[in-house]
């Protein structure tokens, strides 16, 4: 049975910046769970950063908080981390929380603390992209069944 690995927030774990979470519950992700098919991850978490941490956006290859401390090296760690566990564990499919600097797979705030988007990714998840495998938000999730229903036939 294909495994997916799933941001922590959107599992209900307090791993946002400011000590939330996001949690998503449906019917995926309630069946999903059941299954024994989901690998929590966070990306900021395994970086090394806190939690509560000041909120950070993505500035071209940067990451910097609102204050301007430079925290890139973080991310990128929790980027690579999650590339491990992937190929470690051959998950083929992930689930990231929208918008994050991580974990956004469309969409990212623009740099400028002001709730502005811009297409882009989370460091993340432009990894796990390049790598092959294949990123869904929690609004995808119907998208992602159909990816997995996909790989489970192959
Ligand atoms: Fe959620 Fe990803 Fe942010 Fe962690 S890095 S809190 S998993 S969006």
């Amino acid at each position: 049975m294909e495994k997916i690995l799933i941001s922590s927030c959107l599992l209900g774990q307090t791993v946002r910046y400011d000590g939330g979470h996001n949690l998503r519950q449906d019917e995926w992700m309630l069946r999903w769970q059941r299954e024994g098919r989901i690998v929590a991850f966070c990306p900021e978490c395994a970086g090394g950063l806190p939690t509560p941490r000041p909120a950070a956006e993505r500035v071209g290859d940067l990451v910097l908080t609102a204050q301007g401390e430079d925290v890139t090296a973080a991310f990128r760690l929790g980027a690579q981390k999650a590339l491990t566990l992937v190929q470690e564990q051959g998950i083929k499919v992930a689930i990231l929380k929208a918008r994050s600097p991580s974990c956004g797979n469309q969409q990212i705030y623009d740099g400028s603390f002001s709730k502005r988007l811009i297409a882009g990714r989370g460091m993340a998840a432009e990894l796990l992209l390049a790598a092959g495998i294949s990123v869904f938000n929690e609004t995808e999730l119907a998208e992602a069944a159909m990816r997995l229903a996909q790989l489970e036939v192959e």
